[in-house]
């Protein structure tokens, strides 16, 4: 008789689900991994790796389809308070290190969808979502579409974003921080300005503060801190003379020349938090689904990509065998375990970031003065940033792919 191989299940084709599913069906699991979307064009996916997520990727086995889509290094990193230019910081920051690097992040998601789909044991279902799990006693064995179709599964991986459906029907709490603002984020067509240097340029002026920089493919794109006491209808403002009023002459002209290509902004919600429990018998959540991450300094990628490589090294031997549901369900706390520490330690980082950003918002003396003395003050207040920057980057753990 054949014997039974263990089935996994993964729910959501982001970062998190991809790679994953990608990553055991190499390994010859057979994975069924299911996507509400129809295509990875989605309207919005963040697209900065940091060096922390470009070895994950490495790890993977990707780090070729990195150099064959569009993707494009970080140069440098200016900030500007009050017009005025506050300090810079060039790319790669650690000597001998690799650059902040942007990528597609559907041409990345198309990429290791081929090459999964190169596996016999690889299934997309793409188009419906799951809506619930199924349960036998206490233990998660599939999942039921919107179709009204169910699929059974040894083990169920939710990696369904930050607002996941699974992490709900399974009764995870998550523990949520209150956020203060949401992004809006916008693309127009670039500035001759970013062709020879792509910086990432951070601009406070007032109360308002945005980024901008040349995406991978080539358009500019801004991301907007939209801030939940403030006031305005964001819909009906004039966005180009707004985004030109908080920025330096070169880049308000540029702003008021595009002003009939800058497309309707996007609101992004920003959820931030973590679930004290990742796992029940039968699931294990993942990436955003597990601790939906900050946009704030580009983590929440990389580390997806990290949750992956050390879940893979806790699972791989197990599904490789006959199912033992027993040793699966046991080995899943083990995997919360060993990525928690650094989600805490880098939500920590970014919650910093926040915090300093809302002590210059909320105190219009602090940015007068920042900005007259910035010569001044450039050289204390670039290491402090560098400092949480290192750590940002790097991660907090070794993260080493073993199967
Ligand atoms: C404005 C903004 C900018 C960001 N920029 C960056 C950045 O530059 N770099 C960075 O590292 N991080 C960034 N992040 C964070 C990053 O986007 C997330 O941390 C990362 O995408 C998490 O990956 P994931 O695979 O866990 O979840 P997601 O990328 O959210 O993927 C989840 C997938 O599950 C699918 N799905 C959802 N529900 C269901 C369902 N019921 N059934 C089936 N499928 C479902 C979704 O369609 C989606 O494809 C940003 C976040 C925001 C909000």
């Amino acid at each position: 008789m054949q014997q039974k191989m263990t089935q996994v299940v993964i729910i959501g084709a982001g970062p998190t689900g991809l790679t994953l599913a990608m990553l055991l069906a190499k390994r010859g699991i057979t994975v069924k991994l299911i996507e509400a979307s129809r295509s990875f064009r989605r309207i919005f996916r963040g697209e900065a790796l940091m060096p922390s997520g470009l070895e994950a990727i490495a790890h993977l086995g990707l780090a070729d389809i990195v150099e064959q889509i569009p993707h494009r290094s970080i140069d440098a990193w200016e900030f500007y308070i009050e017009n005025r230019p506050l300090f810079r910081v060039n790319e790669p920051m650690e000597p001998g290190g690799k650059p902040c690097t942007l990528i597609s992040q559907p041409a990345f998601l198309e990429a290791v969808g081929k090459k999964a789909n190169e596996c016999e044991s690889f299934e997309l279902f793409q188009g419906t979502g799951v809506q619930d799990l199924l349960w036998q006693n206490d233990r998660v064995f599939g999942v039921k579409l919107g179709d009204g179709s169910a699929i059974a599964a040894d083990i169920v991986i939710g990696a369904d974003g930050r607002n996941s459906i699974v992490r709900q029907k399974a009764n995870l709490s998550l523990e949520q921080e209150a956020q203060s603002f949401d992004i809006l984020w916008f693309k127009l067509p670039t500035s001759p300005q970013f062709a020879s240097e792509n910086v990432f340029y951070s601009l406070v002026r007032d109360r308002d503060g945005f980024g901008v920089f040349q995406g991978s493919e080539g358009n500019l794109q801004v991301g907007w801190s939209l801030h939940k006491d403030d006031p305005i209808e964001w819909q009906n403002i004039n966005w180009a003379e707004k985004l030109a009023s908080a920025s330096p002459d070169w880049l308000a002209a540029h702003f008021r020349q595009q002003a009939g290509s800058i497309e309707r902004p996007l609101l992004l919600s920003i959820v931030v938090g973590r679930c004290l429990h990742w796992q029940i018998p039968g699931l294990l959540l993942l990436g955003d689904a597990a601790h939906p991450m900050s946009p704030i300094r580009a983590q929440g990628i990389n580390m997806a990509l990290r949750d992956v490589v050390v879940a893979a090294n806790h699972l791989v031997p197990l599904l490789q065998q006959q199912p033992n549901l027993a040793a699966i369900d046991a080995v899943l706390p083990q995997i919360q375990a060993q990525r928690e520490p650094e989600i805490v330690q880098i939500q920590n980082l970014q919650r910093a970031e926040v915090a300093q950003a809302e002590l210059l918002r909320n105190n219009p003396l602090l940015r007068y003065g920042v900005s007259r003395l910035a010569p001044l003050l450039r050289n204390k207040i670039r290491q402090s940033w560098l400092k949480r920057q290192l750590q940002l980057r790097q991660g907090f753990a070794q993260v080493d792919l073993k199967v």
